[in-house]
């Protein structure tokens, strides 16, 4: 039977993140069973070292070398239904599982919801850490639960909805970086609820495939096809998806940039009435589309997306994307903010 966790040191991260930084890790601990993490955490190999835990490395940026540190990462992830009456099922899905394949899973079953969620890259235990959204929903409306070790409490905690205190693009676990490893995630999916087109988008892309009424399937297929068009894909060309959140701002703030701009997409931005503003285009506008400089550039694709041309370091990655926040700032008075975990530096 193989080992509960294993220790490799001075090992190669290049592989282990989409943006292909070429990097290495003083020790990679593989943990097969989340049982054991007490275990590791008390292994006296690695006594006093940082601890960062990485997924599929979708979602960071190596900024700062070589990681003196344990990278910890879980393996053999998969998906049951612990309990169900006929409108919902409660699913536990250990952190391991990929995502998307977490998708096709709740399809096959007749499970609705994650469907517009389809094809982002990464765990399902890095799910709930950013809250993962798009067209026009968030993993955090069907969380009824998140398993953790919680290494300030040195012990398993269950956490619900609320005590994730889930956000756009945030949750505790961001908040409260590195306190907790994700063992699974429980998720309440139902069986009849209607499909979520409110995304435009998403709308013009089922009509344009001649989907009506779209079905949860269906749905799927058109995010898909959409994010194949839009986004580079990491396999070709290094990148973490959006680089920067889209900016919340106070509804005076959005109505004085529309008054300057009248093209500026402008969305609802959650509680108290505030707005959401729409950074790619703010990038775009301000002329960074495209922009590449030595292997470091923004997608001509996609204005939001940071990317490696080939061999670029995390520092001139970052170095950039500094830069272009700084111009946002100073054409609109906008402050960007990373979305990407950023380790070995401050953005
Ligand atoms: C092409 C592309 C498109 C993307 N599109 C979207 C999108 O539409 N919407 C969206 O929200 N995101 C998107 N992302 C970002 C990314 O896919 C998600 O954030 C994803 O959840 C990251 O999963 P991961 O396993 O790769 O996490 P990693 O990148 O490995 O880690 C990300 C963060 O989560 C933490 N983490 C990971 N696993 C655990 C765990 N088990 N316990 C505790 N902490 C953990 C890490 O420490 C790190 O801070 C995109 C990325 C790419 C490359």
């Amino acid at each position: 039977m193989a080992a509960a966790y294993s220790l490799a040191w001075d090992v190669p991260l290049r592989e282990r993140n989409t943006f292909r930084i070429d990097c290495r890790a003083r020790c990679l601990a593989t943990v097969r069973d989340a049982a054991f993490l007490p275990e590791l955490f008390a292994d006296s190999a690695i006594a006093g070292l940082p601890v960062f835990v990485l997924g599929e490395g979708s979602n960071v940026l190596f900024a700062g070398g070589a990681y003196e540190g344990v990278v910890l990462h879980l393996v053999d992830g998969a998906a049951r239904v612990t309990g169900q009456d006929d409108h919902v099922a409660r699913v536990h899905v250990g952190a391991a599982m990929n995502w998307d394949a977490l998708v096709d899973w709740s399809l096959d079953r007749g499970l609705r919801g994650l469907e517009n969620l389809a094809l982002i890259p990464g765990q399902a235990g890095a799910a709930p850490i950013q809250n993962i959204g798009a067209y026009g929903a968030e993993v955090g409306a069907f969380v009824a639960a998140v398993a953790a070790y919680d290494r300030a409490r040195g012990h398993a905690v269950a956490l619900d909805a609320q005590d994730c205190a889930f956000a756009y693009r945030d949750s505790i676990f961001k908040r409260e970086a590195d306190r907790y490893v994700v063992t699974a995630i429980e998720l309440d999916l139902h069986r009849d609820d209607a499909t979520n087109t409110a995304y435009a988008g998403l709308r013009e892309e089922l009509a344009a495939m001649g989907e009506a009424p779209p079905t949860p399937r269906n749905v799927a297929a058109a995010v898909r096809r959409i994010r194949r068009r839009k986004l580079p894909d990491p396999a070709v060309v290094g990148n973490a998806g959006s680089f920067f959140k889209n900016p919340i701002v106070a509804p005076a703030v959005a109505a004085e940039l529309q008054a300057r701009f009248t093209d500026l997409p402008v969305f609802p931005g959650g509680a108290a009435a505030l707005r959401k503003l729409s950074a790619a285009w703010l990038i775009e506008r301000a002329g960074w589309r495209g922009y590449r400089e030595g292997d470091a550039g923004i997608s001509s694709q996609h204005a939001l997306v940071l990317v490696n041309h080939g061999n670029a370091t995390g520092a001139q990655l970052l170095g950039l994307a500094r830069r272009v926040a700084d111009d946002v700032q100073r054409q609109f008075g906008v402050r960007l903010e990373p979305e990407p975990r950023i380790i070995g530096a401050n953005f």
